[in-house]
């Protein structure tokens, strides 16, 4: 294959329109004939009344192609896989998470880190659970193989941090204590169930 085909290896299949851009001029005054020729061509016109079209349309009808992020944003996919939430149960506010390690085991980006010890009444529970963002792909597998629903991916897409090390801190990138209260169920085995509140009473499980 040749460099030009390599090139092209693409634009048939995907109707690519190829520009005519003539040959270049080689002596200086073809090259400043070009230049003006290009310069006052009545496209350049034509690009500026769509430009301030729009710029009138934005300034006196408020119908504005761009949005004003942060204070707007678009909507995502409710399907949209992002920064990971650990949730809680409802009931008693303890986490779900159980500390079998699956998702440590399975994650491919090995980035996942957590430790478990036992405490005062021989009970399991989670010590220490980071992932590093940094790494991660958010390929998903560690949320498919929890049995207990405990990690999800969650809407959240805005992280940022000064330090690598924030990338992966329980509280702020894991479970947002601000934002507990908008964690969501996930149908599945585990899931709380619908009607959860009118049975929160029944519930016979300390936790
Ligand atoms: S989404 Fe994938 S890469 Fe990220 S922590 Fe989960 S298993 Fe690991
Ligand atoms: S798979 Fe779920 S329950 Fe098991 S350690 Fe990971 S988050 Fe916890």
């Amino acid at each position: 294959m040749s460099l030009e085909q390599f090139k092209n290896r693409n634009v048939g299949t995907q109707n690519y329109k190829t520009l005519d851009v003539g040959t270049k001029p080689e002596k200086g005054m073809a090259q400043f004939v070009q230049v003006v020729q290009r310069t006052f061509k009545g496209e350049l016109f034509v690009g500026l009344g769509v430009t301030m079209k729009a710029m009138l349309k934005a300034l006196f009808a408020n119908d504005m192609a761009t949005i004003q992020y942060p204070f707007e944003k678009l909507p995502i996919s409710p399907r949209y896989r992002a920064i990971h939430e650990m949730l809680i149960l409802l009931e008693s506010g303890n986490y779900r998470c159980i500390g079998c390690g699956l998702c440590e085991k399975i994650c491919i980006s090995n980035c996942i880190s957590m430790d478990t010890r036992y405490d005062e009444a021989q009970r399991k529970e989670v010590s220490e659970y980071t992932i590093n963002f940094g790494r991660c792909i958010f390929c998903g597998y560690c949320a498919e193989v929890c049995p207990e629903l405990a990690i999800v991916h969650g809407p959240r897409y805005e992280n940022a941090s000064e330090q690598r090390a924030g990338f992966s801190l329980f509280e702020d990138m894991l479970t947002p204590i601000d934002k507990l209260n908008l964690q969501q169920e996930y149908d599945g085995f585990g899931a709380v169930s619908p009607n959860a509140d009118e049975n929160i009473k029944q519930t016979p499980l300390a936790y």
